[in-house]
């Protein structure tokens, strides 16, 4: 492998915002008569997809309670939009199905989606939200749910496909992508600038500028440019919430059914939207066993060679081990009978899937920030940061965003993440969901 001694722009991790931000990028350099995609080179120490990316369930919504991943969101769709082929992407729409408790945060969703002009519907009352799915789903029986957003952008797209989509136009724009190449450290100049990428094939001395879109590795780059593990967050009341870790992770449990994936279709036989269904009714599986009495969810999407989706994550007590990824720590021995017991919940199709249920390893760990939301800021004069915390496979768009702040414009989109907010205190509203992503 020869790696060239010095480049202008690099970029380090392969997976959707890294491969997003260096075909972008050679766009906007192309454009604007700055350069070309020859500027532009990307390491991965394994290759495209080889991280999160390559294992998302794909999922491509806006549900979002907090104004600014709701924005930001759009613009990501618009980016799906724009190539579905490339990107294998299915805009078979996403339907958020939700509980009481979180009609508000429903509502207020839907209205934005009103006003920022994203295509959705709201059904609110439970006899109104059951006529609606039984419209989609002769056999739709979930109990306990009184809200449903239908969201009829988004839907999903295959993982491992969509990111070598990008990895190929990155090329077609003379973006060079080296895997196999383990960035070990930076080396400063005086004024905090990085000025060289270390790797395990030798040093790249660095022309412009670095981006570092690392996935579940956020941690280890955290810490190789010296920034610190444990922060203090100040609330929007003003207090502040000494010491917090910058960095958690969850564990992502999801899995699959193999059952005939046209066995999930609508009345009228067309491709199903994706699924996320949270309800307090009782759950219990198809023999009977009550599974839990308190609020669940669920989510799921017709697969390839079945269905497929997860639940709530797991926190990941002490250390984890990221390599080899995906590394799985922690899934619940129980989350094969929820999963499956929530699907047969939500249609009578699924009665008796558990036996269906394939016996693979599934999910994998992401990182999430303190507070749960992304950061993308500069965090050294010239190092853009692309921490998702674990948000981001929907982000396609950020990469875009990123490529214009690169050549010197501002982002209203991504001004909403910088990392000062921890400081500010400008942090985004949380929502009534029991997931950390929601
Ligand atoms: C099980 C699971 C399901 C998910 N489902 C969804 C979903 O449905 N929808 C959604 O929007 N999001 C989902 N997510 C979140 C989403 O996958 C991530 O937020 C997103 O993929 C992160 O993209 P990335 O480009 O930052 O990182 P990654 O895709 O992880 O890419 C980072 C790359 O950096 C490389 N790398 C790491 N360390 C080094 C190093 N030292 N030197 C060189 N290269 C290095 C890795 O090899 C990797 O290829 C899911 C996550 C998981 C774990």
């Amino acid at each position: 492998m020869t790696l060239p001694a010095s480049s202008p722009y690099i970029v380090v991790g392969a997976g959707i915002h890294g491969l997003s931000t260096g075909y972008h990028l050679a766009q906007e350099l192309r454009s604007r008569g700055l350069g070309s995609g020859a500027d532009v080179i990307v390491l991965d120490k394994t290759g495209p997809g080889a991280g999160a990316s390559g294992i998302a369930c794909g999922v491509v919504r806006n549900n979002y309670y907090q104004p600014a991943m709701s924005e930001l969101m759009q613009a990501c769709v618009e980016v799906w939009e724009s190539d579905p082929i490339a990107y294998h992407y299915n805009p078979v729409g996403y339907i958020a199905l939700g509980a009481a408790v979180q009609e508000p945060d429903l509502v207020a969703t839907y209205e934005r989606q009103e006003r920022i002009g994203y295509r959705s519907e709201l059904i609110v009352g439970e006899t109104e939200v059951d006529a609606h799915m039984k419209r989609l789903f002769s056999d739709w029986r979930a109990k306990g749910v009184t809200v449903c957003l239908h969201e009829q952008q988004g839907g999903f797209a295959f993982n491992v496909e969509s990111v070598l989509g990008l990895a190929g136009k990155c090329e077609a724009e003379g973006v060079t992508v080296h895997s196999g190449v383990e960035v070990t450290g930076f080396e400063l100049g005086s004024d905090d600038a990085v000025t060289a990428v270390l790797t395990s094939h030798g040093q790249i001395e660095l022309g412009e500028q670095l981006v570092i879109a690392p996935g579940p590795w956020a941690r280890d780059f955290w810490a190789m440019l010296g920034l610190p593990e444990r922060i203090d967050v100040r609330t929007p009341s003003g207090d502040v919430v000494r010491d917090r870790p910058m960095w958690t992770y969850w564990n992502l449990q999801e899995g699959e059914i193999t059952v005939d994936p046209r066995s999930f279709a609508t009345n009228d036989d067309g491709a199903p939207p994706v699924i996320h269904l949270d309800t307090d009714a009782p759950l219990v599986t198809d023999d009977g066993e009550r599974v839990t009495d308190e609020l669940w969810g669920v989510y799921f999407k017709r697969d390839r060679h079945g269905v497929q989706g997860g639940a709530s994550p797991l926190v990941v007590d002490g250390e984890v081990e990221l390599d080899p990824y995906p590394s799985t720590t922690d899934v619940d021995p129980s989350f094969p009978d929820l999963w499956c017991a929530a699907l047969s919940h939500a249609m009578s199709r699924f009665e008796g899937c558990r036996a269906f249920y394939k016996d693979a390893r599934s999910g994998g760990v992401g990182a999430f920030t303190a507070d749960n939301f992304p950061v993308f800021d500069y965090m050294k004069p010239n190092a853009y940061c692309i921490l998702d915390s674990n948000h981001g496979y929907k982000m396609i768009g950020v990469g875009r965003e990123v490529a214009r702040v690169l050549v010197g414009e501002h982002s209203s989109l991504l001004q909403p993440f910088r990392f000062e907010r921890f400081t500010t205190g400008d942090l985004h509203p949380v929502s009534h969901s029991p997931y950390p992503w929601s």
